[in-house]
């Protein structure tokens, strides 16, 4: 990302007056946080602004002023279309189909496919939200406080509370900044990264019940069956993969969610040193080195074998 495409985008938004900004399915808090942070922005500038997630805001996120502005379906005809936080265009579900190639691609994934007409991808950036708060900067854009909340819970909660390895002084100086806008850390981390709810954690206990561990490997599912028994509204695994990600001597571990449609989706989480984007990247997923997914159609039995199989190989080939 340079500063001719920061211009450019300056230029695309100063010029559009109706704007849409999607992110991806199974919304996690950059998703949420980047395109609430991004859409207030532009509100703020006076922008005719439309926030679409095809699965909605998770209740986690719903103390953030703007999530009920968020709708699930695209309608009407646009000046300026924006995705944020997706490494390729089928992350977002099929609210574009109909849309053609998006004008621009915010997003810091290593696997960004590059997807749009203009791509401000960076992938040294802890989050989305990271970049979207350089290009407010960068361009003076208004960082009201509601904005500064939105773009701090992104930070947190992909660095996972500063804990990933790519959180820097950088990371925790862009944290600063939003804090002294008044936002507040601790409240936001309690509401996004800490508290549960009752059936999330019932979900958890279903799936922690027969957790497998071998080796340097461990792994788990969550089934259709476990949901209902939770009655855990999400299609998502809660989280879970954050719990199992601190069984100590592991380097690799997983999550496998049955989903309603035929799919299963897979959790990777990897200690330093190894590359689990990689074996997302094999079964159509990406990700990060130390966090990756994918979606693959299959029985939750068949696909939980075959993706054993492949993160079996490629820890031994990284002995
Ligand atoms: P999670 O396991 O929390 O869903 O995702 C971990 C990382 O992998 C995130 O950076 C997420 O964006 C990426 N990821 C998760 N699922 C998919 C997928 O189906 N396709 C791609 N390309 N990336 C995914
Ligand atoms: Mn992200």
């Amino acid at each position: 990302m340079n500063k001719e495409q920061i211009l450019a985008f300056g230029d695309l938004i100063s010029r559009a007056d109706r704007i849409l900004i999607i992110s991806h399915i199974r919304p996690d808090g950059d998703a949420v946080g980047s395109l609430i942070g991004l859409g207030l922005i532009l509100e703020e500038l006076g922008k005719d602004v439309n926030l679409v997630l095809e699965d909605g805001v998770p209740k986690v996120f719903h103390h953030l002023t703007g999530f009920d502005h968020v709708i699930r379906e695209v309608s009407g005809v646009y000046d300026l279309i924006i995705v944020v936080d997706s490494s390729d265009i089928d992350r977002i579900g099929s609210v574009l189909d109909e849309y053609g190639e998006p004008d621009v691609n915010i997003d810091h994934h290593p696997t960004n496919t590059q997807f749009a007409k203009l791509n401000l991808v960076r992938d040294d950036a802890v989050a989305t939200a990271e970049i979207i708060f350089d290009l407010a900067r960068t361009l003076s854009l208004p960082i009201t406080l509601p904005a500064a909340e939105a773009l701090l819970t992104g930070l947190l909660t992909d660095s996972l509370g500063f804990r990933t390895s790519n959180s820097s002084p950088r990371t925790l100086r862009i944290a600063a900044e939003l804090q002294e806008m008044g936002a507040n850390l601790q409240y936001l981390y309690q509401k996004a990264m800490l508290e549960k709810s009752i059936e999330a954690v019932r979900y958890w206990g279903l799936g922690l019940s027969r957790i497998q561990k071998e080796d340097r490997l461990v792994w788990t599912s969550l089934s259709l069956e476990d949901r209902k028994t939770a009655d855990y509204p999400g299609r998502d695994d809660a989280d879970l993969i954050n719990v199992l990600s601190r069984i100590r001597d592991t380097d690799i571990c997983l999550v496998f969610v049955e989903q309603t449609d035929g799919t299963v989706k897979i959790s990777w989480r990897s200690q330093p040193g190894f590359d689990v984007s990689a074996i997302a990247a094999q079964f159509g997923g990406g990700g990060h080195k130390p966090a990756a997914g994918a979606e693959i159609q299959g029985d939750l039995e068949r696909v939980q074998e075959e993706v054993l199989e492949a993160t079996r190989k490629s820890l031994s080939g990284v002995g």
